[in-house]
């Protein structure tokens, strides 16, 4: 099934081609459709943003998009960045910004209070108007420091609690490494992204004939 990614962040649309091409969908992007959309993601929560993205983008091609709207909630920050991660700190497309911003912020919280969780929200939309939306989360911590080069966004200071293996298991991460020190397979096999999508796949084909 073809199907539109409603993003044009780059890390994310590799992630979203790497763990859809595999269940059987052909990613379009929106610079190949010649879609050049920003909408305004003023929803409260990750499913309402995701939705915001969705149908935007699903007026725009009438075909079936899917959108992720995801972002990294820190309990010594009382979930901050949460659904302002994109943006946080006005650093929008400054990665490496929002990360010393981040690290600085929890300059002296110490290991046991540096909790923190990545959160995705993807949403399917079809141009008939019905969509689904489906949540995956990855529990874990922000570190000292940045480590790694893989990934994109907060990924070089996230520490997931697990690592995938290579037939889909979860270990524990007792070497402490980060998102971005994992191989691209480690990190879908645990990842909030992959996560939200893998439920997506299994439940689609049933919301879809039940509605
Ligand atoms: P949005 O969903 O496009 O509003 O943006 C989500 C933001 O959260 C991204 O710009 C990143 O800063 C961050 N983010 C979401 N998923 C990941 C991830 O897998 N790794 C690192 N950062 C992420």
């Amino acid at each position: 099934m073809e199907i539109v990614a409603a993003t044009n962040n780059a890390g994310k649309l590799k992630e979203l081609r790497r763990n859809l091409e595999p269940m059987g969908y052909t990613l379009r992007t929106p610079r190949e459709l010649g879609l050049d959309l920003d909408p305004e993601e003023d929803g409260t929560t990750f499913e309402a943003n995701a939705l915001i993205k969705a149908r935007a983008f699903c007026e725009a091609a009438g075909m079936a998009v899917i959108a992720d709207d995801s972002g990294l909630e820190v309990d010594a920050l009382n979930g901050a960045p949460g659904v302002h991660s994109a943006r946080w700190g006005g650093h929008h497309g400054d990665d490496e910004a929002k990360n010393v911003k981040l690290l600085a912020e929890l300059a002296g919280v110490d290991r046991a209070a540096r909790a923190a969780r990545f959160v995705s929200a993807v949403c399917f939309c079809l141009p008939d108007g019905r969509y689904f939306t489906y949540l995956g989360t990855c529990p874990g911590w922000v570190d000292f420091a940045p480590k790694g080069t893989n990934g994109f966004g907060y990924d070089p200071i996230f520490v997931p609690d697990c690592t995938g293996t290579a037939d889909g298991r979860r270990l524990p991460n007792t070497a402490g490494r980060s998102y971005a020190e994992l191989e691209d397979w480690e990190k879908d096999a645990i990842s909030h992204r992959g996560e939200a999508l893998r439920v997506m796949q299994a439940r689609l084909a049933e919301d879809l004939a039940a509605r």
